[in-house]
């Protein structure tokens, strides 16, 4: 089998190339073409006046000459942009057309690319475009997850590019009640970014019957450095969807929102067709020893990352995306699935010019026919390998609100006891498999499995709807007040549903119709969802506001942070040191109480402010207590502050420090904890 030499020393000391000039480059006066093809016996490229696969438009051959390293290369003379183009492989005897692997722009469906002139798509000012998070670090970051689609598929959108990358463009839309949709919505919210599912070009949406009804999520990779077609006004026209895409993350940025692309390198939509297994037959994918595709990812192949040149492949795609389109942050599907090595080379090429960006990803454990030996997967057991890189905090997700693979299962936010010891070290930052804050995304809801209500109406069918809503906001308020990086998909701040006609819910709404899928904003119009969408504003202003919440490694959480003891069972609750990290506040106590009680804790003297409870958040106070006892309603968060103190209570905490913050913290915890226990009467 040819693909059994492709991991071998030899092949990648011959053909490993380091150049980055692969593709089309395009000037006024020339256009050079560049293929990696070490195994073929001659490559051409074709010239076409369109886009469109099977049209019988070619212009033009062009025979490629063979170069060092297994690169192939044509040039030719004039101004090309816009031309479209395919490479003509013959390898093995066998002669196969092929889209450019490192293609910039492509006709309708992604079959043929489109020679680009990239300066000519940049939006007015795109020099001067910076990420508007600049500077801040990931725990900094809240993240709020959407397809693009559903943001305007709804009509109580208001939005008029329905299902587009414009959509997120316009400004002033609002549903027929006034509430603000779309753009405005999500600025008004705070979250810092939008981590929008797939919009490199996918395979599972016909850009050719887009008059049709057709949704996917887009988890089906077919040109990776091209925009997705079925997001633009036009998908005929190259140039069309790389503008569009560009002007949607200028538009954002200028909104003061960065953007996070999800990005699915670890599978193809179809191995056979994927470009590179065309051109290098069977090189992007794993095979196991019988020649079949590894299927890890459950879609019928695994990229091989392992091999030097899809390393390379995957580096210079995420570079490519962070620096054409400025993109802020990338979300790695499956990365168990990418060894770590690929990980890290990705994270070290991307930071070397945009040291900001954000890396996170999927890191479940995968079964997978690696083509190499000593090579570590990324997943969540490995997370020390790749410390520029976080994880999906499952831990927290399914402590919240119960196991997603078992809808009975209910979590600590409906009362399932016995789980306090570890929504402690979610809190911190810290569940058993993570080193540092940095590293643990904490959600309870994003496009798969699902939403957070219907998760929750599964697993405790008889609790009432106000009930339900108070769990939905402490399962918010623990994820959103946790050490880490909160993540949240959209409209769970509007209680989303996935509900069908006969009121069951969807689980899994990849390929479902917009009534299933789409936001639908109407329901702010509705003051009870609007609360609720109030309440998670007040929450991420809150965080934003305090550095304590948002601390960047295991040590400053030691330092700062002491969970109380002996609260009533289910109960949790937390003493934050402002520190050096809060300008006025001395410190904040924290309890989340689940039980259908009210929980109470005895605060140290001094006047302790409300800024969250079960009904309000924010950053003004919305209550004081003077002395005694804080008080935590049935299901419900409690957040107080003491602001920094008279001087007397100043050097007290001075004198704490010296002797040692962490063991003084335990000590007046076990106090607090002793006074806990006391009850009301
Ligand atoms: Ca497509």
């Amino acid at each position: 089998m040819i693909q059994d030499i492709y991991s071998t020393e030899e092949f990648e000391r011959e053909y490993t190339y380091t150049g980055k000039d692969l593709g089309a480059s395009w000037s006024k006066r020339k256009t050079t073409f560049k293929v990696w093809a070490p195994t073929a016996e001659e490559v051409k490229v074709n010239l076409y006046r369109g886009g469109a696969e099977g049209v019988p438009d070619r212009k033009e051959q062009l025979k490629m000459r063979r170069e060092d390293r297994g690169v192939w290369t044509a040039e030719k003379k004039g101004n090309l942009n816009g031309v479209y183009y395919t490479y003509e492989v013959t390898a093995g005897g066998v002669k196969r057309e092929a889209c450019d692997p490192y293609a910039r722009a492509a006709g309708v469906n992604g079959a043929r690319a489109m020679v680009i002139d990239l300066r000519s798509t940049d939006p007015k000012g795109w020099e001067r475009d910076r990420d508007p998070h600049a500077g801040a670090g990931i725990t900094d970051a809240v993240i709020y997850e959407l397809h693009i689609r559903d943001a305007s598929s709804d009509k109580s959108s208001g939005i008029r590019h329905s299902g587009k990358y414009l959509g997120l463009t316009e400004k002033g839309t609002k549903t027929p009640g006034g509430s603000a949709t779309g753009l405005d919505h999500i600025k008004k919210l705070g979250i810092t970014h939008l981590h929008l599912l797939p919009f490199y070009d996918y395979g599972s949406v016909d850009e050719a019957r887009l008059d049709e009804p057709q949704f996917n999520w887009g988890y089906d990779p077919v040109n990776y450095n091209v925009p997705e077609g079925s997001y633009a006004t036009d998908p005929y026209h190259g140039e069309v969807r790389v503008r569009e895409l560009k002007k949607m993350v200028s538009v954002l940025h200028r909104n003061g929102i960065s953007v996070v692309m999800d990005v699915v390198y670890n599978h193809v939509h179809d191995a056979g067709a994927f470009c590179v297994n065309k051109i290098v037959p069977g090189y992007f994918s794993r095979t196991d020893k019988e020649g079949n595709f590894s299927n890890g990812s459950g879609c019928g192949n695994d990229t091989a990352s392992e091999r030097s040149m899809v390393r390379k492949y995957i580096v210079d795609s995420v570079a490519y995306w962070a620096e054409e389109y400025h993109i802020d942050g990338f979300r790695f599907d499956l990365a168990g699935l990418l060894d770590t090595e690929t990980i890290n080379a990705v994270v070290k090429e991307v930071h070397r010019e945009h040291p900001d960006v954000l890396f996170y990803g999927e890191g479940w454990n995968m079964h997978t026919a690696l083509t190499k030996e000593g090579y570590l997967l990324a997943a969540q057991a490995n997370c020390r390998q790749t410390p520029g890189f976080a994880y999906f905090n499952d831990s927290i997700r399914d402590l919240l609100k119960g196991n997603v693979f078992d809808t009975s299962d209910k979590g600590y936010v409906a009362g399932q006891g016995g789980r306090e010891r570890e929504v402690e070290k979610c809190f911190l930052g810290l569940p058993d498999w993570c080193p540092s804050p940095a590293q643990a995304v904490n959600y309870v809801s994003c496009h798969d499995n699902f939403t957070l209500m219907d998760r929750i109406a599964l697993s405790v069918p008889d609790a009432s709807r106000e009930e339900r809503v108070k769990m939905n906001n402490l399962a918010a308020a623990i994820y959103l007040l946790s050490q880490g990086v909160p993540f949240f998909q959209a409209g769970e701040e509007m209680l989303r549903t996935k509900a069908r006609e006969d009121g069951s819910f969807v689980e899994n709404s990849y390929a479902s119709p917009d009534e299933i899928n789409s936001l639908k904003w109407d329901a702010l119009d509705d003051p009870s969802y609007a609360a609720v969408c109030d309440y998670y504003r007040g929450l991420i202003a809150f965080r934003k506001a305090h550095g304590a919440f948002r601390l960047a490694n295991a040590e400053e959480v030691r330092k700062h942070i002491a969970p109380l003891e002996g609260l009533e069972p289910n109960v949790t609750g937390f003493r934050i040191l402002g520190g050096e990290k809060e300008e006025a506040v001395e410190e904040f106590f924290v309890i989340f109480n689940p039980g259908r009680e009210e929980a109470q804790v005895c605060l140290p003297e001094g006047k302790w402010e409300i800024f969250i409870n079960g009904e309000k958040a924010g950053t003004k106070a919305i209550g004081t207590i003077r002395k005694g006892r804080g008080k935590a309603a049935p299901i419900s968060a409690l957040v107080l502050a003491k602001e920094r103190a008279d001087s007397k209570k100043t050097r007290r905490r001075k004198r704490l420090k010296a002797a040692g913050a962490v063991t003084v913290l335990t000590a007046a915890g076990a106090a607090l904890a002793r006074a806990a226990r006391r009850k009301k009467n």
